[in-house]
């Protein structure tokens, strides 16, 4: 997956994402993102959120919508990406599953960062501003945390 969010300079937030999907899937198979809530969420009032990984996970959380939505509770970016793959342990635990790899990026409205993903995902993405990118390593947010 491919997920850009930024913010312009008259203070709107904006998203997009994009993906090939996961090898071997099932004919027909709908993944994250395409599903706004689930890859992407973007709300000018609330902060961007966007998703990357094993979409049935994300999905099962309205993972993007999550994010923003604890955004406008008061989180900060990387709170509310620490807390999605939280809730993505716990559905694991649910079911009696290990967690799958899946990462969160998110922004606030004033182009504050966060992004955070299950252990082992590798998580990285670059971050732009000033005309300058970087490359960042999201947290890895174990199951115990
Ligand atoms: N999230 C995508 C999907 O499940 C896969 C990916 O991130 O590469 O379709």
């Amino acid at each position: 997956t491919v997920t850009v969010i930024g913010l312009d300079k008259t203070g709107h937030l904006g998203g997009v994402c994009t993906t090939s999907g996961l090898a071997y899937k099932l004919p027909g198979r709908v993944g994250d993102s395409p599903i706004i809530g689930a890859g992407l969420y973007v709300d000018d009032q609330a902060g961007a959120a966007g998703a990357t990984g094993v979409g049935e996970e994300i999905i099962r959380i309205g993972g993007s919508l999550f994010i923003v939505e604890q955004m406008r509770g008061g989180k900060t970016p990387q709170e509310a990406c620490e807390l999605a793959c939280k809730r993505v342990h716990a559905a694991a635990a649910r079911r009696g599953v290990h967690t799958a790899s899946v990462a969160f990026l998110a922004m606030s409205p004033k182009g504050d960062i966060g992004a955070a993903c299950t252990p082992r995902t590798n998580f990285q993405y670059a971050v732009g501003k000033a005309g300058k990118v970087e490359m960042v390593t999201a947290k890895e947010v174990p199951a115990t945390m």
